[in-house]
């Protein structure tokens, strides 16, 4: 492996076909007419997907481009577009202290020292249009997710759910939804207080999706209450996945070094024919109620 790649003064060589730096923020006034073009064209987004395809597709249209890769890994965000190739050159993006995540051009040919300065420039017409949609995506992600235990909130519940529904009518797929209660859960907060209460709802939450699949939906839906939307799972899948979940939470023994027993009660409903978002979900919180009556740390299915 070798490479014509030098290293530009405020980048260095780190590998023979590598190079990394960093960009951040430059005087409108240096950048040319392309480059504040560029910063126009990306303004008009604020989705970020789109921001980094638009990014992709004007990078091409001005170098010898195989590909480029997008990643924040603080928001858990990664975009590729094109292909990869032997020679790459990294980016780290910085404005004003805050880091707005990676960039990383792949390219059959080594770059030379006149294309990386192009390149650079481009990046700098990414900044700001990029701490936008950052700001826009993260805003998004507190309103659709509980900060004490992580998980999706009930108003994100709300909108998949009936997302859900319609997609489970119009494939006729099936769709189950669980509806989990913890158990004497008002216990834990008189005994040990407020706090250790929240700490065993933070393992609760753990537990619960540790357990489920990658594609089943888990939501704080209140406050000691959480949701499960099982796509493309019939009552008898969501049952084995209810029982699993009842006795994951049976594993949770000692929370903060205090020794505790927790469980919860589950209600299991299958979407029925022609059934709605709010009639389903009436079904299973029905079943939860039944499960209490039963003796709690049970599973009752619709
Ligand atoms: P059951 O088995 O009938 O469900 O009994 P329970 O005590 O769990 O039921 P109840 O609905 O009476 O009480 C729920 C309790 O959950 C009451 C409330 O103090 C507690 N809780 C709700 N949200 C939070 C929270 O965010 N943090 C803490 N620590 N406690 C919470
Ligand atoms: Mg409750
Ligand atoms: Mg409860």
């Amino acid at each position: 492996m070798h490479s014509t790649n030098q290293s530009t003064g405020r980048f260095s060589v780190v590998e023979p076909h590598q190079v990394h730096g960093s960009v951040g923020p430059a005087d409108p006034e240096t950048l040319g007419p392309r480059v504040l073009e560029l910063a126009g064209i990306l303004q008009t987004t604020l989705e970020l997907d789109q921001m980094i395809a638009l990014f992709a597709k004007n990078i091409q249209a001005q170098l010898q481009i195989e590909g480029l890769e997008y990643e924040n890994t603080e928001l858990q965000q990664k975009y590729q577009f094109g292909s990869t190739a032997t020679h790459r050159a990294t980016y780290d993006l910085v404005l004003e202290e805050q880091r707005l995540g990676g960039v990383r051009f792949f390219r059959d040919l080594p770059f030379t020292g006149k294309e990386l300065r192009q390149l650079e420039n481009l990046l700098c017409a990414l900044v700001y249009p990029l701490r936008n949609a950052l700001s826009y995506l993260s805003a998004l992600q507190m309103a659709s997710h509980d900060p004490l235990t992580g998980v999706q909130n009930r108003l994100a519940l709300e909108g998949a759910l009936q997302r859900e529904v319609d997609l489970a009518h119009r494939q006729a797929a099936p769709l189950s939804m669980l509806v989990i209660d913890a158990d004497h859960f008002k216990r834990f907060n008189d005994t040990y207080g407020h706090a250790f209460g929240d700490e065993v709802l933070r393992a609760l939450a753990g537990a619960l999706s540790a357990t489920v699949r990658r594609s089943d939906l888990l939501f704080r839906y209140g406050g000691e209450e959480f949701v499960i939307l099982a796509s493309h799972t019939s009552r008898d899948g969501a049952a084995l996945l209810a029982e699993r979940l009842r006795q994951a939470v049976n594993q949770i023994t000692t929370i903060s070094g205090r020794d505790i027993a927790l469980s919860v009660s589950i209600g299991v409903a299958e979407l029925a024919e022609g059934e709605t978002a709010e009639e389903l979900f009436k079904r299973a919180d029905d079943a939860v109620y039944q499960a209490k009556e039963k003796g709690r740390n049970c599973v009752v299915i619709a």
